[in-house]
């Protein structure tokens, strides 16, 4: 007879609470944000694990993973569901391996680096870095409910980017230990270069079970809010401030109007018609940012000392993904790419797309410092969403005219245009997890036959 596969996990944990079977659990904990997307949304409905686990410690991941080896059954991290691609939902069902509970920190160290389990909040880190002098380097809009390591499996960079570059960037993971899937699964430290190994490779070639994350000198911060008549006056003060090393900031976002009409909490900032700039600067420079605002021809519409994530309003609530978000809540049609503008010519870029797509692409740029220390305009549109051909018609012509697009609509690690190009995600899955069960479909250059034997 065989034995239930809840009733072998909760006999691996010695705990049934911690085994989750009822369907609208389950079917809830195998979901992420990927109804952002009309294309993600008809293919993933639907998709569930048969039961969520919820270890404790690397050797009750260990433990798990062993036996999932042994019965080939696929298992899928989770850390809190917010991502955006469908990256946390399990296609082959099997096992949703939720690890928020393995929330602990260890240690923020007199060097800056915090040693944590995966399931630590970003937004409890944040907090407790703080009180001894630290923040974290980058973040997400989804601070106060992503996961450390759903940050690292899935994420890529955030608030504090155009200071500090992505996660990928300047050492700011410093290293990682992995649970392989295998008999026996391993625990493999990877430091250093090593991290690009399983960094964004949505948790198809390890679990993470222990990072040490280097973070930044905290600042006072403040936020600000400017808006400007036309979009192209409110790019400009917004570049100047995002690349000059005078001003001290954690964010530099600019919108074109109407995106500021979506954020229905604060409309009280966001004069009708006009662009706006969200920013994070240091509170001894506000003043001085005030008046570069006023002087090039912008209206400070708020400004406030920032006293941390309570803060209202949040000024980041509407930055990052989170500007999709209010789009989507006022229009349901509204969906987003996620785009690189070229430094220099941004501005002729912008023309060409307002020019051919007008009001279907909205422009919302992020600031954010790439890996050779250059600030360049990141920028996550809204568009109006009519046919997947028209969205891949923007996608095609961003690329035409020199704007690159990470394409948040498809499911796959290669696709999604984070994929590193030297393959060495793609190594490590035929290292570690040579069956292909670590949420399987999603490296689709993986071929289970060719064990040990990557594709050329
Ligand atoms: C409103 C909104 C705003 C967002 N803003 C940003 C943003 O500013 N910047 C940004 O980068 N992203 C953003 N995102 C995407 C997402 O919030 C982040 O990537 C976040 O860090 C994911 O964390 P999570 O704990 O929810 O991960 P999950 O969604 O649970 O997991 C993400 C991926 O990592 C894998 N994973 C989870 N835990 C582990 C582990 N321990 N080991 C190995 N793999 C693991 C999962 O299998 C999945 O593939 C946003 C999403 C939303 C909905």
């Amino acid at each position: 007879m065989t034995i239930p596969l809840e009733v072998s996990l909760a006999s691996i944990l010695g705990d049934p609470a911690r085994v989750l079977t009822a369907p609208q659990i389950v079917q809830r904990l195998s979901r992420d944000f990927y109804w952002y997307s009309p294309v993600l949304r008809k293919q993933l409905d639907g998709k569930s694990a048969d039961v969520a686990v919820q270890p404790l410690t690397a050797e009750e991941v260990r433990e798990i993973l062993r036996y999932c080896y042994a019965h080939d059954i696929p298992v899928t991290a989770r850390g809190a569901g917010t991502g955006n691609y469908g990256q946390a939902v399990p296609l082959h069902g099997g096992v949703l391996l939720d690890l928020s509970r393995m929330d602990q920190i260890e240690s923020i160290g007199a060097d800056g680096v915090a040693v944590c389990q995966p399931g630590v909040r970003l937004g409890v880190l944040e907090a407790e870095a703080r009180k001894v002098g630290w923040e974290l380097r980058c973040y997400p809009s989804t601070i106060v409910k992503a996961s450390v390591g759903g940050f690292l499996g899935g994420g890529s960079g955030g608030i504090g980017s155009v200071t500090h570059g992505g996660l990928r960037d300047f050492g700011t993971v410093r290293a990682i230990d992995v649970v392989t899937m295998e008999d026996p699964p391993r625990v493999v430290h990877h430091e250093g270069e090593a991290v690009h190994e399983i960094l964004h490779a949505w948790g198809t070639n390890g679990i993470i079970v222990r990072i040490w994350l280097a973070l930044a000198p905290s600042v006072n911060w403040a936020q600000c809010v400017v808006a400007f008549d036309a979009f192209d006056r409110a790019f400009d003060f917004s570049e100047r401030i995002a690349t000059s090393e005078a001003w001290t900031k954690r964010l530099v976002t600019p919108f074109e109007w109407p995106i500021p009409s979506f954020f229905s909490p604060v409309q009280n900032v966001a004069p009708e018609g006009k662009a706006l700039i969200f920013f994070l600067i240091a509170e001894d420079q506000r003043t001085a940012l005030e008046a570069a605002a006023r002087e090039a021809g912008g209206e400070v519409t708020f400004s406030a000392p920032y006293n941390g994530l309570r803060t209202l309003p949040l000024l980041s609530d509407y930055t990052w993904n989170h500007t999709t978000l209010w789009a989507m809540k006022s229009d349901p049609a509204y969906t987003y790419l996620q785009c690189g503008f070229d430094a220099v010519n941004a501005r002729s870029q912008f023309a060409k797309l307002k020019q051919r797509f007008g009001d279907e692409f909205l422009l919302h740029i992020e600031f954010i410092k790439n890996a050779q220390g250059v600030v360049f305009p990141g920028a996550i549109p809204v568009v109006r969403f009519t046919t997947e051909e028209r969205l891949n018609e923007m996608i095609a012509y961003c690329r035409e005219i020199g704007v690159s697009v990470a394409n948040p609509h498809v499911n796959n690690v290669e696709g999604g245009g984070r994929y590193r190009s030297d393959n060495i995600q793609l190594l490590a899955k035929y290292k570690y997890d040579s069956k292909g069960l670590l949420n399987p479909g999603k490296m689709i250059t993986f071929e289970r036959h060719s064990v040990g034997a990557p594709v050329s």
